[in-house]
């Protein structure tokens, strides 16, 4: 028995009081809702065969008046983990033969989709327990109705319009990016979509500063002056710490991305740490003293330490070219990102499922798990960067923006870039347009 179950007879018992009244008002009038009372508690077609052979007066009386009093009572069931459609029906004494009906009528298969805070609402005539509608609202903005008439339930789909707004938020950061920005009534799910947009500039656990101050636009979407749920940033404008960021969001042909008003992608085309780490226990240095053989050996890249098992992610788009072990190094991958671009990822614990040469991978694609294979003193990423064969620092390295746009894309970009800001621009604060000044002076 589920426990979960329990508190729901309760919250069915309370909705019949509340509904059967008000469904009464929507019952289309060609249906009749009471009628005058007989005898016989079969519909009026069937009634003839039933029962004695009916007076001449009975065959004239219209057909609704020969049924018994029937009152249509609706209950709205809040789905709970576990419903299912038979089993609501067969609770309130549907027949077998009118849900098969319905389910045959579910030509979108709206009632396989059945998820727990869904609401149902089931109106049955009493007391002859005929289902006469179901009406299912999986959320804010849709409706399926399903109306018994004629011998079958008539489908329909009610489509709720959403309206999306786009709204314009500033702070200024006294505390911090997510109190600030709370108080300022922009939701979490904005706020991490700001510090990701930005992340490639700003690094928001160590660079934000009191009296830092962004701008934003971004959407809401509302049904029926509701807000159900909330779009994309559209536009933003950060001043970090003197410095001054700016993105738009646009789709190319490539992805929809974030980028300056001068179309440059704020995307980088590497990710700076391949691995979230502790600490950087070795850092790249051509002119090392290697820890185990106590002899100059350059070190070609970083290392940073972090638990054995701890993820490691591709730092860019690119093709895997070596994923086995090597000497020194042990578990090895080492990823071509075309141009010129190579990473190598040493004394890995293991590689990620269906890591194998040859294979492509995403920025930011797990790949692999540190370790200490190979020569190793304890758990750390070896991770190197290379430009054309040559070791590079990666903690130091200028790290080349994401692809830009082709020339045709720019030509519709720019000038859309262009109005995109001033627009913005016109709803800065004198505040905050001040700030701005302040830095471009
Ligand atoms: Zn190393």
């Amino acid at each position: 028995m589920n426990k979960s179950r329990l508190p729901k007879s309760l919250l069915v018992a309370s909705c019949i009081f509340v509904l059967a009244g008000a469904s009464l008002l929507f019952w289309p009038s060609t249906q009749p809702l009471v009628s005058t009372q007989t005898n016989s508690t079969t519909p009026t077609s069937s009634s003839a065969s039933a029962g004695p052979i009916p007076e001449p007066q009975t065959v004239a009386t219209p057909e609704h008046l020969q049924k018994q009093e029937q009152t249509l009572e609706s209950t709205t069931f809040v789905l709970q983990e576990g419903d299912s459609l038979s089993r609501i029906l067969d609770r309130l004494g549907i027949s077998n033969r009118q849900i098969a009906m319905l389910i045959r009528a579910d030509e979108d298969q709206v009632f396989s989709r059945l998820q727990p805070n869904q609401t149902l609402e089931v109106t049955v005539a009493m007391p002859s327990q005929d289902l006469k509608k179901v009406i299912l609202t999986p959320n804010r903005t849709e409706r399926y109705e399903f109306t018994y008439g004629g011998g079958a339930f008539r489908f329909e789909t009610h489509k709720v319009p959403v309206s999306t707004e786009r709204l314009y938020k500033e702070v200024s950061i006294q505390t911090s990016l997510f109190v600030d920005g709370a108080n300022a009534g922009i939701p979490d799910k904005i706020l991490f979509q700001l510090t990701d947009i930005f992340r490639w500039d700003i690094d928001f656990a160590l660079d934000i500063r009191q009296g830092d101050r962004f701008a934003l636009v971004y959407e809401v979407q509302e049904v029926e002056g509701d807000v159900v749920g909330y779009g994309d940033i559209q536009v933003a404008q950060f001043i970090n710490n003197g410095r001054v960021f700016e993105a738009l969001r646009y789709d190319t042909q490539k992805r929809t991305d974030y980028f300056t008003v001068d179309g440059l992608s704020l995307r980088k085309a590497f990710i700076r740490t391949p691995v979230d780490f502790t600490r950087i226990s070795s850092p790249f240095n051509p002119h090392r003293l290697h820890p185990i053989f106590k002899t100059t050996r350059p070190h070609q890249g970083a290392d940073y330490a972090a638990p054995t098992g701890t993820e490691v992610q591709s730092a860019g788009d690119g093709t895997l070219t070596f994923v086995g072990q090597m000497t020194g190094y042990g578990n090895t991958i080492i990823v071509d990102h075309g141009h010129g671009f190579s990473t190598l990822y040493a004394h890995l614990n293991g590689f990620a499922e269906q890591m194998i040469a040859g294979r492509d991978v995403r920025q930011g694609q797990v790949i692999a798990f540190v370790g200490e294979t190979g020569w190793a003193t304890g758990p750390h990423l070896h991770y190197e960067f290379r430009i054309n064969g040559q070791h590079q620092d990666p903690e130091t390295i200028t790290i080349p923006n994401d692809s830009p746009m082709n020339q045709q894309e720019l030509r519709t970009f720019l000038p859309y870039a262009q109005q995109t800001m001033q627009r913005f621009t016109q709803r800065h604060s004198p505040a905050f347009n001040q700030a701005l000044s302040r830095l471009r002076r």
